[in-house]
């Protein structure tokens, strides 16, 4: 799997655990951990095990896998945090707030009134709680 990681990417330092994550979720082919700076609570990013930066370059075998991720870890979200709903989000390029130039898909709790607007800064979280979430939703995670 290595081969198609990139050396210099953050997000494939965190497949290969060089650099430590929440992990909730993981298969052959994709890898689901904590947004360390949460715009909801349980935000959570799935990404395939495959270096590639954008919905536009990211070849269908690997798209198909990590969106049965999204759909695993979202089920599993929704069941630990109970919002009133739920947003799928994945950002390409600067325009559109792409920060990690490693394709991810942002599962994103939702509540009525929230505010939440598409933009926002990054603020880090509370890394015991998000800790404690990432246990729960990694015990739902494995057993849908
Ligand atoms: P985007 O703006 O769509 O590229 O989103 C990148 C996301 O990655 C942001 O929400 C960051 O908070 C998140 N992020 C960056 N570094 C890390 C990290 N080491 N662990 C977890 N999440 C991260
Ligand atoms: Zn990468």
């Amino acid at each position: 799997m290595s081969e198609h990681l990139n050396d210099d990417c953050i997000f494939c330092k965190i497949i290969r655990g060089e650099i430590p994550s929440f992990k909730i979720w993981e298969d052959d082919r994709t890898y689901a951990f904590m947004d360390i700076n949460p715009v909801a609570t349980g935000h959570a990013l799935i990404v395939p095990k495959f270096h590639t930066p954008n919905i536009y370059e990211a070849p269908e075998e690997w798209l198909g896998p990590t969106l049965g991720s999204v759909s695993r870890v979202a089920r599993a979200v929704r069941d630990e945090v109970k919002p009133d709903g739920m947003n799928i989000l994945q950002a390409n390029d600067k325009g559109a707030a792409q920060s990690v130039f490693h394709i991810h898909f942002h599962v994103i709790p939702r509540n009525l009134g929230d505010g939440l607007t598409m933009n926002w800064d990054m603020v880090p979280g509370d890394m015991d709680e998000i800790g404690k979430l990432a246990e729960n939703i990694a015990r739902r995670t494995s057993d849908i």
